[in-house]
């Protein structure tokens, strides 16, 4: 795999990183800021996405509370933005739709980091149009606790796995998932998401 900060041109960057984001949570917010100080980023764009193509054991909270999370949740950073791309598309999102909407806006100028998981990318990888992805745009996958990233290359193959960008960074074992469980559970989830997300959460009554 490429290592991070290779083949880096003078080209304006951008980030994006996709996601269900339900919720947000400072895993999230960490690795957005760690690939843009890494990859020397002008913005970082969240994109929450509309209906997850995979994401059916559950029913996913709507798309505007997500939404409004993370406009909370990135409030005070001047880097980062919250884009409504995925929730004006009806019909779940797939990343190659939304990588050619950017590129589409933002024209061939701009270099796109399409910012992921471990976990995250596997899954894109595997799904649709993978080549065209990587024809877009970067794909950083950052690691995450629990999910081998050597194991990538062996899933989509040697040629496609190398040019995917790794970003090594600490673990963070966090997840929505973990946020949804102690908030029906009544524990706390101070610390694991920004102050006025927390709030926003017991004030609408999600995920009780
Ligand atoms: P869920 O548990 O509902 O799947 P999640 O915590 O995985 O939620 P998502 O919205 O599914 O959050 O993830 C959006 C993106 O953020 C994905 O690329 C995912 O891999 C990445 N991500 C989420 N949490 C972390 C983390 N703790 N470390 C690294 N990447 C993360
Ligand atoms: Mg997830």
């Amino acid at each position: 795999m490429e290592r991070s900060g290779q083949n880096l041109s003078q080209r304006k960057r951008l980030g994006l990183m996709g996601g269900t984001f339900d919720p947000i949570h400072v895993g999230h917010l960490v690795v957005a800021e760690e690939a843009r100080t890494r990859f020397d980023l002008e913005r970082v764009i969240f994109v929450p996405n509309n209906q997850p193509p995979h994401k059916k054991a559950y029913q996913v909270a709507q798309a505007e509370h997500r939404y409004a999370m993370c406009l909370l949740a990135t409030a005070s950073n001047p880097f980062f933005e919250v884009s409504r791309e995925e929730l004006e598309r009806p019909g779940p999102s797939y990343t190659i739709d939304t990588i050619r909407a950017f590129r589409a806006r933002l024209g061939s100028e701009v270099e796109l980091y399409f910012i992921t998981g471990a976990d995250a990318v596997l899954e894109i990888m595997t799904w649709r149009e993978p080549e065209a992805i990587l024809a877009e745009a970067h794909v950083v996958a950052v690691h995450r606790p629990g999910f081998d990233l050597q194991r990538l290359s062996a899933a989509i193959g040697p040629e496609q796995g190398a040019r995917i960008l790794t970003m090594p960074m600490p673990g963070l074992e966090i997840s929505s998932t973990d946020l949804r469980r102690r908030v029906a559970a009544g524990e706390s989830i101070r610390y694991l998401t920004p102050e006025a997300v927390v709030d926003y959460i017991y004030k609408t009554g999600l995920y009780r």
